[in-house]
């Protein structure tokens, strides 16, 4: 049951959309259950078709059945499937009894986990754990909100963070070159940090996208494409966003007056957001590649979007929506091509 709001109150509602399966209480509940594969298979197969097994290839609904799965009956398509194909455990040999717990550590741990807490607990190797995190990440982005602020009377927060570590912290060689502003003392070049901009409505949902800085033509495709013109719109008085009045009903805070409220407008909900999120950064990770930086900020989007979910109705909403393409080559293609421009220098 939902609120105005569009949040669950009922605490004992456990259905998904595409039907009622299993009302985890606990991980040792999850693991109990799936005591074998074929378990799995069937809990997935309820969970992704309720009943009715769909050709992946080409959406044909009459398979037959067979020994390892099903066998297409369309006479053009006629190839073999089972519940793994066209998901993100497609290809994988793990079995689903550790791929369940993984998503279920995933859902429930507000601040993330590490591939290695992963790996002991379950008892796997850091390297696999790595993978299926990684997949889980790259599986939640297909989650995130497309639009925000398209509740009327509720305001949208739109803030940004820089992500990395303080100069004041790193050894003299690593500093910036107070001759040189783009070389470090050694000579490297310098690398600003990353910066995370997010936009959330209040009492609602929130997207955060990677950006590359903070100058106007990069914070604007973003808003654009995430929130509906005439939307109510509160920032701090960034010059970046002192056009926003064109489309907006655009109002600010002086951040830099100390003034943090003025009337209703105000970016605290946003500000708590990235509160949470750097205490995964540095509680959990402490150290994130940028490569990967925008996989963690849409992981940590989307749990805390189920924020308000019982816990086994986030992990049964994100286990239905483990459709899409996260195969291994795809997730370590990014960091094969920084390995090869790393060399190149
Ligand atoms: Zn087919």
């Amino acid at each position: 049951m939902k609120n105005k709001l569009g949040r669950y109150v009922d605490k004992s509602y456990i259905c998904t959309e595409k039907g009622v399966v299993m009302n985890f209480k606990s991980l040792q509940h999850l693991l109990d259950y799936f005591k074998d594969e074929k378990t799995g298979v069937k809990y997935y197969e309820k969970l992704r078709w309720n009943g009715n097994p769909i050709c992946p290839h080409c959406k044909s609904d009459k398979p037959y059945i067979v020994t390892t799965g099903y066998k297409c009956s369309n006479n053009k398509c006629y190839k073999k499937f089972t519940v793994k194909v066209g998901t993100i455990f497609e290809c994988s040999k793990i079995p689903f009894r550790i791929w369940f717990a993984v998503i279920y550590l995933c859902t429930t741990n507000k601040k993330g986990m590490s591939s290695h807490f992963v790996a002991r607990t379950l008892g796997i190797e850091q390297k696999t754990a790595w993978y299926v995190l990684q997949r889980i990440r790259i599986m939640l982005r297909a989650q995130m909100p497309e639009l925000i602020g398209t509740a009327e009377n509720f305001a949208v927060e739109i803030d940004e963070t820089f992500v990395g570590g303080k100069s004041k912290n790193k050894h003299t060689k690593k500093k910036r070159s107070n001759i040189h502003p783009h070389l470090l003392n050694d000579g490297s070049p310098y690398k600003p940090k990353n910066i995370v901009v997010a936009a959330i409505q209040r009492n609602g949902l929130v997207r955060a996208e990677v950006i590359k800085d903070r100058k106007e033509e990069s914070l604007k495709p973003f808003i654009d494409k995430y929130i509906p013109v005439g939307t109510i719109v509160n920032t701090d008085d960034h010059h970046s966003y002192s056009n926003l009045k064109n489309n907006y009903q655009h109002s600010t805070v002086n951040h830099s007056a100390k003034e943090y409220v003025n009337g209703s407008c105000h970016t605290n909900t946003v500000e708590n957001f990235f509160s949470h999120f750097k205490r995964m950064l540095h509680g959990t990770h402490h150290r994130v590649s940028d490569i990967h930086l925008q996989h963690y900020v849409d992981e940590f989007t989307v749990r805390f979007n189920n924020r308000n979910l019982p816990i086994s109705l986030a992990f049964e909403k994100t286990v239905a929506n483990a459709e899409g393409n996260a195969l291994c080559k795809n997730i370590t293609h990014g960091y094969k091509v920084y390995l090869k421009t790393k060399k190149g220098k």
